[in-house]
């Protein structure tokens, strides 16, 4: 058995400076350095090479992915499953099993699978002017926020698809995970929801119709609940502070769909000041509901706003519950659904705790052998 604890799956981490694109100025706490902080905390723990930041050098990026096509069964003919090459001096444990891979700018007729073309117009034309809001505060216009919008957007795709074309194991991006985005207007510092995209990709490209999404960012995830609470093949289940105490004021324990989708939602409210204890409880009903929902994709949304210290939240998760939560959902995604999972960053202020919280994602998804 001694080879057990070698086995390691392939997980595609996200990266690339167009990411760093979508941050707004100002002290604003979505600012681009989150994903710095995440990708020195990645390389210096993770990847034997520091300053590969530039690299991904085995992945022609931005070349073969075209996702109006569907080529789920002619991807996996390619040699992309190559490990970093030898220029990235791989000595580290993890090296040879992890694929950094590039953001990718989403085509604008693919952000209207989900998004109204009135509000994508709107961004385009505030993208231009660069001043005001999108929504009602929260969320600032700049110039270029279109560009980077789209950068976001097209990297989960680009993450789903290597996921579901066979590329890799599982996938993560950094910076995804805009849960609160509308169809038709932003929110709480999200303008194009990637996850809502993802979802009527997976549908359209790959005829997935069984799909888990799992939210444990502490915001509740209303883009995404509000807009498929009808559906009922998206499953969600959401664990967050309870909306008396925080933005967006929404995802009580009784919104659980509507229609013929009742019963396909879970909201899990927690109150100010919960602690991991409390979210691994909750996180146990996720579980099996997740088990219950016989995915074929399970898409997580792994905010990293509810660990102790946040500066917007009031919850105080340990540093555990992102490793806990990743692992158990890992686990069910091979037993359930061949191990389709992609997981997106989502919120997270405190940099230190989203870099510790997202390299524990990453981390979970590459242990194989764990359960
Ligand atoms: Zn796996
Ligand atoms: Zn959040």
């Amino acid at each position: 058995m001694e080879g057990r604890h070698m086995m390691l799956c392939k997980v595609a981490v996200m990266y690339g400076r167009e990411l760093a694109r979508y941050g707004f100025a100002d002290a604003h706490p979505f600012g681009s350095d989150r994903l710095d902080a995440f990708w020195s905390r990645f390389t210096s723990t993770m990847l034997s090479n520091s300053n590969n930041s530039s690299s991904s050098g085995n992945i022609n990026a931005n070349s073969d992915i075209n996702i109006n096509t569907s080529r789920s069964s002619n991807s996996s003919s390619s040699n992309n499953n190559t490990p970093p090459s030898n220029n990235n001096s791989i000595s580290n444990y993890y090296n040879s099993s992890i694929i950094v891979e590039k953001p990718l700018l989403i085509d604008e007729q693919i952000l209207l699978e989900f998004h109204t073309r009135e509000y994508v117009e709107f961004v385009k034309r505030a993208s231009q002017f660069g001043i005001g809001y999108l929504d009602y505060g929260d969320t600032p216009a700049y110039k270029g926020i279109f560009e980077a919008a789209c950068y976001v957007v097209g990297t989960t795709v680009r993450a789903l698809d290597m996921v579901l074309a066979g590329r890799v194991d599982h996938a993560f991006n950094p910076i995804g995970g805009l849960h609160h985005a509308r169809r038709g207007s932003a929110g709480g510092f999200c303008v194009f929801n990637d996850i809502g995209v993802a979802v009527m990709l997976a549908r359209k490209v790959y005829g997935l119709k069984r799909i888990a999404y799992v939210d444990i960012d502490a915001h509740h995830g209303d883009g995404v609940y509000y807009e498929f609470d009808d559906d009922p093949l998206l499953f969600i289940a959401d664990i967050h502070e309870d909306g008396r105490y925080l933005y967006p004021g929404t995802g009580f324990e009784y919104e659980d769909g509507k229609g013929e989708a009742k019963g396909t939602k879970l909201n899990i409210p927690l109150k100010p000041y919960s602690t991991s204890k409390e979210f691994i409880d909750a996180f146990r009903r996720v579980e099996r509901f997740v088990e219950d929902a016989r995915p074929e994709l399970i898409i997580m949304q792994c905010g990293a706003d509810g660990i102790e210290g946040d500066p917007l939240t009031h919850l105080r998760y340990g540093s555990d519950v992102h490793y806990y939560a990743t692992s158990a959902l890992h686990r069910i995604a091979h037993e359930y659904c061949n191990g389709r999972i992609i997981a997106l960053g989502g919120g997270g202020y405190n940099r230190r705790n989203l870099a510790n919280a997202w390299v524990d994602v990453v981390r979970a998804l590459l242990a194989s052998n764990q359960w």
